[in-house]
């Protein structure tokens, strides 16, 4: 079993129309019931908008705990609005209370609390999906906003989904990841095979694009790039494969803009699958023989 993320520096750059037109390709090519997709992205989980699956399953994601007091026992003393350093408990009308938003967990104000007041209580920062969608099981999830903890959701995505294709011996994982460089990304990345960067041919693209490579180089993933929107500005991606050509990072095409991705979109589809003569679904088809043939070892 192998595992393909797709990532990009930032968001925006076309990673999860990539992502659902490989699935399409992977699924209706050589590698039909042999794909799991995992959407890693879970601070804006979108494939499944593209791929409208079949929801199976729905879970609470417990992420850390948040102070809480208790009003009946509370001597209103002021203690542990004075010792939160997140300035997370205020008093109003008399009545002490925690902003569970502020609140880091640190769980001070409970040590504190002369009259053992207060509790640690676990909240539900999110939930956990598993579906069916036409071209395989899908593993997604939904991180609240103001939640933390995003790369401990990712891991619990990318774990069930690895879970399953080792029980059925599929063939590929295919891990739609978070953008940036964070905690989510690394939980995203780690055990990868290989990882696709979409990156997009501006000056943040090409900072974004640099920073997603030293992560890859980092947790020692190879890494292939692919610069989306090329045309746009012709010069800024010679500039993306002559840094990525310095580095010795193979860079495997360019993809078009193209309107007919959006349309796809917003017909739920997978570009490739929608219309599968667009410049961008030729595009992506090329990128798409290249990662598969190094993911299978034809290559
Ligand atoms: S657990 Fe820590 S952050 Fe939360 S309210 Fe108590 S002192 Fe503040
Ligand atoms: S420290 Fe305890 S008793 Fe004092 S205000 Fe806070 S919750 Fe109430």
């Amino acid at each position: 079993m192998k595992q393909l993320v797709i990532l990009s520096g930032k968001g925006g750059t076309g990673k999860t129309s990539v992502t659902a037109a490989f699935a399409h390709l992977a699924a209706r090519g050589g590698l039909t019931g042999q794909v799991i997709l995992a959407d890693a992205d879970v601070d804006a989980a979108n494939l499944e908008l593209v791929l409208q699956p079949h929801l199976l399953e729905e879970q609470d994601f417990k992420g850390g705990k948040v102070a809480v007091i208790d009003p009946d026992s509370c001597s209103e003393c002021g203690l542990c609005e004075t010792v939160c350093r997140f300035d997370a408990i205020h008093c109003a009308d008399g009545l002490y209370s925690v902003d569970p938003i502020a609140c880091d967990g640190c769980a001070a104000c409970v040590y504190q609390c002369p009259s053992e007041s207060i509790t640690m209580r676990e909240q539900v920062a999110g939930k956990f999906y598993f579906s069916e969608s036409r071209y395989g099981p899908l593993y997604h999830a939904n991180l609240y906003p103001g939640h933390e903890n995003s790369g401990k959701l990712v891991t619990l995505v990318k774990q069930r989904a690895r879970l399953q294709a080792l029980d059925e011996n599929r063939e590929l994982v295919i891990v739609d990841g978070p953008p940036g460089i964070g905690c989510p990304v690394i939980s995203a990345v780690s055990g990868a095979d290989l990882a696709l960067v979409v990156a997009e041919p501006t000056v943040s693209g090409a900072h974004d694009l640099r920073r997603a490579l030293e992560t890859l180089q980092h947790f020692g993933v190879r890494a292939l790039v692919t610069v989306n929107k090329a045309d746009i500005f012709p010069a800024g991606a010679d500039e993306i494969e002559a840094f990525c050509h310095e580095q010795g990072v193979e860079t495997i095409g360019r993809i078009p803009f193209d309107l007919t991705v959006a349309s796809a979109m917003v017909a739920g589809e997978a570009v490739t699958a929608f219309q599968p003569q667009a410049p961008s679904s030729i595009a992506i088809r090329r990128v798409w023989m290249r990662v598969s043939a190094l993911l299978l070892e034809k290559a």
